[in-house]
């Protein structure tokens, strides 16, 4: 195996153009300036290659195509070696990933060594999924034909919080000049993750009497940006041909939060669904407070609430709540917010219709992918990451979850300083 290896390397570097490459700064080509043998380590074993080196006189730029090419750093564990154990880090943490490598494959491994190569890994997959979000907006306008293109496709997003490092590079003085000012700490040591979930309605499925799950679901997920999740939503729809911009609804279920709304304003045929247990969320509260926590009353009156609801009675709910008059300023207070959230979104809770047309009414599956994707490898016990770290993390804990694992074999490692 590793003989059959090194002759396609050997192929490989045959057959990487003499031309010399143009600097990535300046446009111009570059001049030669050496040549090297290194090696790196595979799965059967070292492999080398006769790598030459060139360089930008002006820019002090220097590449060496072959290696970029085959996405390998000198020295270091490439190709599908490094997929493997790249597979290992998505699924368990660092520490526990090495012993895995050492039991499962016998290669020994540190923590720090398999970090690396989610770094190099992540990189290229982060890369990949902005460029193919960014491809997708561009032509957003244009209209594709995707004949086989759903009626109903349903999107929905959830947001959580993930431990953050704190800075730990140091400012650095420049020629004597003052210390640069410190950039603000983003909600202390905080940041959103939020992921979103691409399903089709028709594909749930009724496992036991009112429990459903999905046969299919994609995933998306980012840091922090709002704008960026759904330009890959809008990217996983296309690249499934599911979004036919004349045809398919896009039905966006969210728990209320105004973002989501005003994002969702890119799918121009689109059905706004407020997460129903959301909206029974809101009146439990104003229940309990009103009737006392645990008791009958609150149980009986939310019921006939969500009763009501998905009868799509959504305007005499709300008439009864304006009849109402709690006795303590606080139940008052819960009862007008309550009143509110209704209010707001009252066009977005037509139950009666979404069932009717098999929409769904809630947000469940994002929940529940929420929490694959990121609690169960990102919020595990005193877990802090670097903002390039999470982001490439997730990256690649994503491809594994969407059935696209085997997209990295096509994606070059990216060196990473
Ligand atoms: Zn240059």
């Amino acid at each position: 195996m590793l003989e059959a290896l090194q002759s396609k390397v050997n192929a490989v570097a045959g057959t990487v153009s003499k031309q010399p490459p143009i600097c990535s700064q300046c446009g111009q080509p570059m001049k030669r300036h050496d040549s090297e043998t290194v090696h790196w380590l595979a799965r059967y074993g070292r492999l080398n290659a006769a790598v030459e080196r060139y360089r930008c006189r002006g820019c002090k730029q220097k590449c060496r195509p072959l290696l970029d090419l085959l996405g390998v750093e000198p020295g270091r564990i490439s190709g599908s070696l490094a997929r493997l154990l790249g597979l290992l880090t998505v699924v368990t943490p660092y520490t526990l990933a090495a012993q895995l490598a050492w039991q499962l494959l016998g290669v020994k491994i540190s923590p720090m060594g398999l970090w690396n190569i989610v770094q190099r890994l992540g990189e290229a997959a982060v890369r990949h999924a902005a460029a193919l979000s960014q491809y997708h907006w561009d032509s957003r306008s244009e209209n594709l034909s995707t004949p086989d293109a759903p009626p109903v496709v349903a999107v929905s997003v959830d947001g959580s919080m993930l431990g953050m490092q704190v800075r730990k590079q140091r400012r650095r003085r420049q020629n004597g000049e003052a210390l640069p000012p410190l950039p603000p700490l983003e909600e202390g040591r905080f940041q959103e993750v939020k992921t979103g979930v691409v399903l089709l309605p028709s594909e749930r499925v009724e496992t036991s009497p009112g429990r459903h799950s999905v046969v299919r679901r994609f995933l998306v997920s980012c840091l922090g940006d709002a704008e960026e999740i759904f330009h890959h939503l809008n990217a996983q729809l296309r690249e499934l041909g599911w979004l036919d911009t004349a045809r398919t609804v896009v039905v966006v279920v969210g728990d209320g939060a105004e973002w989501i709304w005003i994002r969702a304003k890119i799918f121009v045929n689109r059905c706004e669904i407020l997460d129903f247990w959301h909206a029974l969320e809101h009146a439990w509260e104003f229940a309990q407070s009103c009737y006392g926590e645990g008791s009958q009353k609150a149980d009986r009156w939310v019921h006939q609430i969500a009763e009501d609801l998905r009868g799509g009675k959504i305007e005499e709910v709300i008439a009864r709540l304006k009849r109402m008059h709690p006795k303590s300023a606080e139940s008052r207070e819960k009862l007008e917010s309550l009143i509110r959230y209704y209010s707001n979104n009252a066009t977005r809770m037509h139950y009666d219709e979404y069932l009717r047309l098999g929409y769904g009414i809630g947000s469940g599956a994002v929940e529940s992918a929420h929490k694959q994707v990121v609690h169960a490898r990102f919020r595990q016990a005193g877990m802090r990451w670097s903002e390039s770290g999470a982001r490439r993390l997730l990256a690649l804990r994503l491809l594994l979850l969407n059935g696209n694992w085997a997209l990295l074999d096509r994606l070059p490692m990216v060196s990473v300083a």
